[in-house]
C-alpha cells in the first residue's frame, strides 16, 4: 500500500509567494529573488511530505500563478498578441498572460479567468486558435523534477503532476466559432507523448495525469476522445506508469473502457465526495491489474479524518483486490486547504483538535497505514472522540433543529404574491421610473483600511472606531444625495469582507489567523470555519443601517449576506447534511432581516453572489441542491411584511441556465451582473419573461473605465426590450469597494443622468415589453 499526495498548497506558510509576486510586479525585487522564494517554498513543502514518509511526492504542483496557465506555457498555448510584446524574460510573458500588459503604446488585456470546477480556485482559461500548434515551450516541469531529485537524491519517489490532455482541452475556449476545441486532440497528444517519454527517460516511474472531467456528465464524443488519448499513450509511452486521477465527484461506469488502457497503472477516486462509487469500481478493478488510489482524506475541508470510515473503505478494498494494489491519498490536491493548523494559536483547543490542515492531512495517511498494519491503538481513540463531539452537538441544539428542519410554508413563503406586494411597495415608496441604486459597498480607501487595522491592533477602542465609521457613513449619504441616487446604502465601511463580517458575529463560526487558501494568482482568501450550530445572538447590522437612515429622507437599503454565500465561502462542518447548516444560517439571517424591518428599514438586500457556485457537478444532483439553496434564501427573506422590499444581488457567473431557480427566490428585486457582456447574460430573460423587478448591471465595476451617460442610456433602452419598464432598476453591476472615489462619482452621475433622460424620453413606449 503506497501513500501519496496529489498536490500541496503553494502559497507558502506565510503567504511568501503572494508577497514575492507582488514585489516582483511592482519592481521591488528582481527575478532572481522571486525564483529564490519559489525554491524555498517548494523545499518547505517537499520536506513536510518527505519527512512524513510519503511514498510518492507530487512535483510540478508548484506554480507562480496558476497550474492551468503552467500547462498552457508548457504546451506553448500562448495567444499571438502576447508573443508580440517585447519581453525581458519568459516569466514576464507568463505573468502578462495572467495579468495583462499595459505599457506605453501597449494595452493588452489579461486572459480570461474562471472557476476550477466547483471550487473557489480560479484558473486562467487556455485560448485556442483554429490551427493551434502545440510544442514543448517551457522547461518548468523538467527543472522542477531536477530540483526535487537533488533534494531527494533519487527519482524514485518523484511523481510529476500534469493536467491530462482531455481535461486541458475541455477547460479552454476557442478563439472563434470556426472549430471545436476537442478536435485539437490530434495535435496535442504527440506533445504529451513527448513529455511523458522525456520524464520516463530521466527516471520517472509514476506520472499523475489529472482528468477531473471524468467526474462530469460526459458526452459520447468526450468519452471517445478520452479513449483515443489513452490508447495512444498505451501504444507510445510504454515505459511510464500513469496514475489517472479523478476528483470532486464519483466517476460513472461508462468510462471504465478508458481505464482499461494499458498505460493506466493506477486510478484515483474521490471517496469523500462520493463513497458510493467504491463497490462498482472494485468489482470492475478486480478483473484488471489496476491499482486503486483511494482518496479517503478530505482535500477540500479542514476536519480531521474519520479514521473508522476510511479504514472501512480501505479494508473493503484490501479484501477485494489485496493490500498491494492499494494507494491511499487525500481526495484531491490540498491546494484548497490552509497549510498548518499548528499556526492557529487563537482557536480553542476543543475545536482545534478536530481540525487538520494540509500538513496534518499528510500525517493522517501515516496513521491510516499504521492502523491497517495492525497498530490499532490509534483507531479507538480518534473515532471515539469524533463520535462524542457529534452526540454532544446533536443533543444541545435540538431546538433549532425543530425550527428549521420542518420547513413549514410560513418559513419559506412571503405572505402574498409578488404582484400584490409590488403594488403595495410602489404606492408606499413612490420611486421614479427606473429607480437608481448601488450594490452596497463604496470605495474602501487606504484610510479606511488603516482605521480597521488600528482597531484590530487595539490602538482604537470600540467607541473611537465607531465614531470614525459613522463619519464615513454620513459622508457617503451626502455624496449619494448629491449624485441623486434614489435608494441609498450605508457603504459597508465596517466590513472587511462580506462573509467574514457576519461569520465573526454569529455563534458557531470562527475565523483563523493564518488559514489562507489561494483564490487566484497572488490573491488568497481566509474562509471562516463553521464548526457548530449557527446562532444569531445579537443585531449585526441594524445600528449602522439605522444610523445611515437617520441622515437622509431617502430610503436606505439594509445590506446582508445570504445563507448560501456564507456557506459556500466557508469551511463547513461535515457531521450533518450541508443543507441543515444552510438552514441554520438562513434562520440567523431571517432574524436580522426582521430586526432591520422592526427598526424601520423598508428595503433589505440579501446578497447571494455564490448561489451558482454551489451547483453540483452532476446534473442529477442539481434539483436537490437548488431546492435547499432556494429554501435557505427564502427562509432568510420571507418573514417580512408585503411592503418591505427584498432585494438580492448576484454576480461572477452565468445565470442563463439557472434562471428558473433565480425566479424561485421570489426576491422583489434582483440586481445582477450583465454589463460586461452588454446584457448578453440576460438573453435567457428574454425567452423567459422574468416576473419580478430587475436591475441588470449598467456598467462594469471591475474596470476603472468610466461609462458615458450615452452608453448607459443605450443599455437602459436595451433592458426595456427585455422587461416591462416598471420593473427595471438602474445600477452598477457589483459593489464599488475596489474603485476609487473619482471614478465612482463620475460614473454614478452619468448613471443617474442616463436614468433621468430615459424617464423623460418616450422610447420605451414603442418597442418595449409593455
Ligand atoms: N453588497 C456587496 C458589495 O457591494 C456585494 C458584493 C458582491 O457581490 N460580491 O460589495
Ligand atoms: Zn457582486
Amino acid at each position: 500500500m503506497l501513500k501519496h499526495n496529489l498536490g500541496f498548497p503553494r502559497i507558502g506558510n506565510k503567504r511568501e509567494l503572494k508577497k514575492a509576486c507582488e514585489d516582483y510586479w511592482s519592481k521591488k525585487i528582481n527575478l532572481d529573488s522571486l525564483l529564490r522564494v519559489g525554491k524555498k517554498i517548494k523545499k518547505y513543502n517537499w520536506k513536510i511530505q518527505e519527512s512524513s514518509g510519503l511514498d510518492l511526492i507530487p512535483c510540478n504542483d508548484f506554480s507562480f500563478y496558476d497550474h492551468v496557465l503552467d500547462m498552457s506555457f508548457l504546451l506553448g498555448v500562448i495567444p499571438e498578441y502576447f508573443l508580440s510584446i517585447p519581453m525581458k524574460n519568459e516569466v514576464d510573458l507568463y505573468f502578462s498572460m495572467a495579468r495583462g500588459f499595459q505599457k506605453k503604446t501597449w494595452d493588452i488585456q489579461a486572459m480570461e479567468m474562471t472557476k476550477w470546477f466547483n471550487t473557489n480556485y480560479h484558473y486562467i482559461v487556455p485560448e485556442f486558435e483554429q490551427q493551434q500548434k502545440f510544442s514543448i515551450f517551457s522547461n518548468k516541469i523538467f527543472e522542477e523534477v531536477q530540483e526535487l531529485k537533488n533534494f531527494l537524491h533519487s527519482t524514485k519517489k518523484i511523481k510529476p503532476v500534469l493536467i491530462g490532455p482531455v481535461t486541458y482541452l475541455f477547460l479552454g475556449k476557442e478563439k472563434n466559432e470556426l472549430f471545436q476545441k476537442m478536435d485539437l486532440i490530434d495535435n496535442i497528444i504527440p506533445i504529451y507523448i513527448d513529455i511523458l517519454n522525456k520524464l520516463s527517460y530521466i527516471g520517472i516511474e509514476w506520472i499523475q495525469l489529472d482528468e477531473p472531467i471524468l467526474s462530469l456528465d460526459l458526452s459520447k464524443k468526450e468519452i471517445d476522445i478520452l479513449q483515443y488519448a489513452y490508447k495512444e499513450f498505451s501504444l507510445k509511452c510504454s515505459s511510464v506508469n500513469i496514475l489517472l486521477t479523478t476528483y470532486f465527484e464519483g466517476i460513472s461506469d461508462n468510462i471504465f473502457s478508458i481505464i482499461e488502457n494499458r498505460c493506466i497503472k493506477a486510478l484515483h477516486i474521490d471517496l469523500i465526495e462520493n463513497s458510493n462509487q467504491l463497490n462498482t469500481i472494485l468489482s470492475f478493478i478486480k478483473k484488471t491489474k489496476i491499482i486503486l488510489s483511494m482518496g479517503v482524506i478530505d482535500g477540500r475541508n479542514i476536519w480531521k479524518n474519520n479514521y473508522s470510515n476510511s479504514i472501512k473503505y480501505i479494508e473493503k478494498a484490501i479484501q477485494s483486490i489485496g493490500f498491494h494494489r492499494i494507494m491511499i491519498a487525500p481526495s484531491c490536491s490540498l491546494l484548497h486547504v490552509p497549510i498548518d493548523i499548528d499556526d492557529e494559536t487563537l482557536i480553542h483547543s476543543n475545536i482545534k483538535k478536530k481540525m487538520a490542515f494540509a500538513k496534518q492531512k499528510i500525517d493522517e495517511l501515516n496513521d491510516l497505514e499504521k492502523i491497517i498494519k495492525g497498530d490499532g491503538r490509534i483507531l479507538p481513540k480518534n473515532s471515539l472522540d469524533l463520535n462524542k463531539i457529534q452526540e454532544k452537538s446533536n443533543h444541545l441544539f435540538k431546538n433549532i433543529q425543530k425550527k428549521t428542519y420542518n420547513l413549514k410554508k410560513e418559513y419559506i413563503n412571503r405572505k402574498n404574491n409578488f404582484l400584490y406586494r409590488q403594488n403595495k411597495q410602489k404606492k408606499k415608496f413612490r420611486l421614479p421610473l427606473f429607480p437608481t441604486t448601488t450594490i452596497g459597498s463604496f470605495p474602501q480607501t487606504k484610510e479606511i483600511r488603516k482605521l480597521r487595522n488600528r482597531f484590530r491592533k487595539k490602538e482604537l477602542n470600540q467607541k473611537e472606531y465607531d465614531e470614525q465609521i459613522k463619519k464615513y457613513i454620513v459622508d457617503v449619504i451626502k455624496k449619494q444625495e448629491e449624485i441623486d441616487l434614489d435608494v441609498l446604502v450605508h457603504g459597508e465601511f465596517e466590513r472587511t469582507d462580506m462573509v467574514e463580517y457576519f461569520s465573526d458575529q454569529l455563534k458557531g463560526i470562527i475565523s483563523t489567523k493564518n488559514g489562507w487558501v489561494q483564490s487566484y494568482g497572488s490573491r488568497c482568501v481566509k474562509p471562516p470555519i463553521i464548526y457548530g450550530d449557527v446562532i444569531r445572538v445579537f443585531d449585526m447590522t441594524t445600528d449602522w443601517i439605522c444610523y445611515a437612515q437617520s441622515h437622509t429622507n431617502k430610503l436606505v437599503k439594509g445590506m446582508l449576506t445570504g445563507p448560501v454565500t456564507i456557506l459556500q465561502w466557508s469551511f463547513v462542518r461535515d457531521d450533518q447534511p450541508i443543507y441543515e447548516t444552510a438552514y441554520q444560517i438562513a434562520w440567523a439571517i431571517r432574524e436580522e432581516v426582521l430586526s432591520l424591518e422592526k427598526s424601520g428599514i423598508q428595503i433589505i438586500q440579501i446578497d447571494e453572489p455564490a448561489l451558482r457556485e454551489g451547483q453540483p457537478l452532476r446534473k442529477k444532483n442539481w434539483n436537490f441542491y437548488f431546492n435547499w439553496a432556494i429554501n435557505a434564501f427564502r427562509i432568510s427573506s420571507s418573514g417580512v411584511k408585503d411592503e418591505t422590499q427584498i432585494h438580492t444581488h448576484m454576480c461572477y457567473s452565468e445565470f442563463n441556465d439557472i434562471i428558473e431557480h433565480i425566479v424561485n427566490l421570489d426576491a422583489d428585486v434582483i440586481t445582477i451582473e450583465s454589463s460586461r457582456s452588454k446584457m448578453k447574460l440576460l438573453k435567457s430573460f428574454s425567452n423567459f419573461s422574468y416576473p419580478n423587478e430587475i436591475g441588470p448591471g449598467m456598467y462594469d465595476i471591475h474596470s476603472p473605465r468610466i461609462p458615458s451617460k450615452e452608453e448607459i442610456l443605450y443599455l437602459i433602452k436595451k433592458a426595456c426590450m427585455l422587461f416591462p419598464k416598471k420593473n427595471i432598476w438602474v445600477n452598477p453591476d457589483c459593489g464599488l469597494k475596489t474603485r476609487n472615489w473619482n471614478e465612482v462619482e463620475v460614473s454614478l452621475k452619468n448613471m443617474t443622468k442616463a436614468a433621468k433622460i430615459a424617464r423623460s424620453e418616450c422610447f420605451c413606449k414603442k418597442n418595449s415589453k409593455d
